[in-house]
């Protein structure tokens, strides 16, 4: 159940609704809307609803009182009818710019990292991205630098001012990228590794969940709902490909669930083309489509030497690849009413 406030809904009587709502033995749970704060219930019984409707629709202050039907309370659009921005920064995700998250799919060493940021920097990114631990199928695979990665993607934030997002796969590494991190990745492999989740939650910092290739579009709502419920409202949703019967690329980029995201929820949504092609030769095209498609951003991986990657190179743009990129992101958004950041 939520309870949508009056746009011009007083302090007090906002107050006084909380005060209510914990009586009547609920947790109430804002959404600091832009325009209206919007107020849900966790947990009401069936046979208390119709009840509870007509006394919280009666309170001063109270624009309307509804039911959510979606399981996912707290990230569906009925509890929060606006767009959410998340805010890291000096970037707002989910609004009219785009967020353009680029980076090597891991930091190698300091002058990969380096150079790569700036690489990125100037063909118009306004985030990076870098993985220090990174969830690999083998474990025979370069599995990251760790905490030295960490301390990497710190100094390139320092040298060029981009907020860095990197991915935390374990709990007891939580601190550590917490430290370092801008905003935390959950990676495809753990969305539903649900203690994970709660405890990035409790951090309050903003996270990147991403969406396991084998699960619904629900599923990964309702994950993002366990990161919510502890308190941590700046979720971003990441689209990076699913599973089909198709084996010509990686996974299959699901444009469809851009604008179904949007229609269920108000978190914002960016696309990984990187991992949805798996091959440098279709993350162009399959960027724009999601751009056109209404994706709040873009996660795209660059590296200086892509043959020479110790991860993902086979689907890691050149830096001259991702400007060319970039400029055809610009006239995309354009013809959607949105912006990519300049370059410089
Ligand atoms: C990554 O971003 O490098 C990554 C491992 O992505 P995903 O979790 O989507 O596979
Ligand atoms: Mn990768």
């Amino acid at each position: 159940m939520v309870i949508i406030m009056q746009a011009g809904a007083s302090e007090a009587e906002v107050d006084s609704v909380l005060a209510q709502v914990e009586r009547a033995g609920f947790r109430p749970f804002i959404n600091p809307g832009v325009e209206r704060k919007v107020i849900a219930l966790l947990g009401a019984m069936d046979a208390e609803k119709a009840e509870l409707v007509d006394h919280f629709s009666a309170l001063p202050g109270v624009e309307r009182v509804t039911l959510i039907s979606e399981p996912y309370k707290l990230a569906s659009r009925r509890s929060h009818p606006e767009s959410s921005l998340v805010t890291v920064g000096p970037v707002t995700i989910g609004g009219a710019q785009l967020a353009v998250i680029a980076g090597p799919c891991s930091v190698e060493s300091r002058d990969q990292m380096i150079e790569t940021a700036f690489a990125v920097r100037s063909a118009g990114a306004n985030l990076l991205r870098g993985g220090a631990f990174k969830p690999r199928t083998s474990p025979y695979s370069f599995q990251g630098l760790g905490v030295e990665g960490l301390e990497i993607l710190a100094e390139a934030r320092r040298l060029t001012g981009l907020p860095i997002v990197t991915e935390v796969m374990h709990p007891g590494d939580l601190e550590a990228v917490v430290r370092y991190a801008d905003i935390i990745q959950i990676g495809a492999r753990n969305m539903q590794n649900f203690r994970l989740l709660q405890d990035v939650g409790m951090t309050g910092k903003p996270v990147i969940l991403k969406r396991n290739p084998g699960c619904r579009i629900r599923d990964l709502l309702m994950a993002s709902e366990y990161i919510m419920l502890e308190g941590n409202l700046n979720v971003v949703l990441c689209e990076r490909g699913i599973t089909t019967f198709e084996d010509a690329t990686r996974y299959t980029m699901d444009v469809n669930a851009i604008p179904v995201i949007k229609r269920f929820s108000h978190l914002p949504v960016v696309a990984d083309p990187s991992h949805a092609a798996g091959d440098w030769r279709y993350v162009t095209s399959i960027a724009l489509s999601a751009i056109a498609a209404g994706a709040d951003g873009i996660m795209i991986e660059v590296h200086p030497e892509p043959s020479s990657a110790l991860s993902d190179g086979p689907q890691s743009l050149r830096p001259d690849k991702f400007v060319e990129l970039m400029r055809a992101a610009a006239q995309v958004a354009a013809a959607v009413g949105r912006t990519v950041p300049a370059p410089e």
